[in-house]
């Protein structure tokens, strides 16, 4: 594998998704400006809160999934389009899928997280997921087959009570129009755990206006192409399942071994390794031990403006600052044309907030480069 110089005094960065972009350009207008390099296996950026909005075709996928050559264009951001596959610390080096091994003087690794199945039988072969384009034109053939096939007793199973599966939900409800009934499963006491009770409520009233079934405190043990197994002891047939239940942070190989906290990369509050402290991590990958923030594009775009100062405080040798997360509340979708909001001291259901969230997150899009940039403006959601 031969070893390929990068600009001297670059910054590399892995991944491009909610942190890594914000994080490469606010790198990049950085005075005096340094060479950032960005690794990212895939064409476009996705955005993944508009997601149900791609798979109700109430968006399109242009505007849901820029490209990564119209975003970085002019920008002085170098993306090399490859995986990520090890990253050796010691050596300050990382090599990738393409076989090529790149030497770096300054690392940031955002490489967010992926569907987490935990070993459950069948799992892996039987679920859909919804994370990302492929998921979204599964789903979607799926629902074709099922209004096309109008069966007496079809159902849909969700797995996971928390924002994806619910939100989830309600869409699919209103795709589906009674050609399914709908199953949402979580094993705890509740939906929406970690949502404000406004949300929560919303989001209940909506799923029962649905007529979605919410299974509570139900695990699942093992699933099969037709079926479910339930910690309750009754199988649950089905004709589609989309396990929305858990994460796990997308790792390279590392060495040496960094420390993990709660399964993902251990930073401190200035988002360095906490053993490695020349190596930063942000968003989805990384959890700050003492200060938990939660996995959403919220915290990620936000760390991504932070690292930026803290590269650039580290090498200028000053102490890079605590990162602080500012809440910005949380936005649900809640089907077609709904939506639910908390924060900023407002809260607000019904179509205005789906309009309102819409419109939020579309003042986003265009070019993704201003509202990156705004990272810190108005309500993100989650
Ligand atoms: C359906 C859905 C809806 C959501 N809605 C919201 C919402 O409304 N509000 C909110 O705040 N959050 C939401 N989230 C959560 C949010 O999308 C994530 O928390 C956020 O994407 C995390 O940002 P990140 O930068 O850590 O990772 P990501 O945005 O996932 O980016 C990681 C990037 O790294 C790349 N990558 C992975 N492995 C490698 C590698 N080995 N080498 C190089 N590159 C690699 C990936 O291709 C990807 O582009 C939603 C998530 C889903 C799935």
């Amino acid at each position: 594998m031969l070893q390929e110089p990068l600009p001297t005094n670059s910054c590399l960065i892995v991944g491009g998704g909610f942190g890594g972009l914000t994080a490469a350009l606010s790198l990049a207008e950085q005075q005096p400006r340094r060479p950032v390099v960005l690794i990212e296996p895939r064409q476009q950026f996705l955005f993944q809160p508009h997601l149900y909005e791609l798979l109700s075709e109430e968006l399109q996928a242009w505007e849901v999934a820029p490209a990564y050559r119209d975003l970085l264009s002019n920008r002085g951001i170098s993306w090399i389009q490859d995986r990520v596959v090890s990253i050796n610390s010691s050596a300050q080096t990382v090599s990738t899928a393409a076989g090529h091994k790149f030497h770096w003087e300054q690392l940031l690794v955002a490489s967010g997280s992926g569907p987490n199945d935990f070993g459950i039988p069948g799992v892996k072969d039987n679920a859909l997921g919804f994370q990302n384009l492929d998921d979204v034109h599964q789903l979607k053939r799926l629902i074709r087959e099922l209004r096309r096939q109008r069966l007496n007793n079809a159902s849909l199973v969700i797995v996971g009570a928390g924002p994806t599966g619910v939100e989830l939900a309600c869409k699919l409800a209103d795709l589906l129009e009674g050609r399914a009934r709908l199953h949402l499963i979580e094993q705890g006491a509740t939906i929406l755990p970690n949502s404000p009770a406004f949300n929560r409520e919303r989001a209940a009233a909506a799923l029962e206006r649905r007529d979605v079934t919410v299974h509570l405190e139900t695990a699942v043990t093992a699933v099969t192409p037709t079926s479910i197994e339930l910690n309750s002891g009754n199988p649950l047939a089905h004709h589609g399942l989309i396990w929305t239940a858990g994460s796990r942070p997308n790792l390279p190989d590392i060495s040496p071994a960094p420390a993990m906290a709660r399964g993902r990369l251990a930073i401190d509050a200035q988002l360095r390794l906490v053993d490695q402290p020349s190596v930063f991590a942000i968003g989805d990958v990384s959890c700050c031990e003492s200060e938990p923030w939660p996995s959403t594009a919220q915290v990620a775009m936000q760390q991504g403006v932070a690292v930026a100062r803290s590269i650039q405080q580290q090498q200028l040798d000053e102490h890079p600052t605590a990162f602080r997360f500012e809440d910005r509340g949380e936005m649900l979708s809640l089907g077609i044309g709904d939506a639910t909001l908390t924060g900023m001291g407002i809260t607000l259901a019904g179509p205005l907030a789906f309009g309102i969230r819409r419109a939020t997150y579309l003042t986003r899009l265009p070019g993704l480069s201003l509202g990156l940039r705004a990272a810190g403006a108005w309500l993100l959601g989650r």
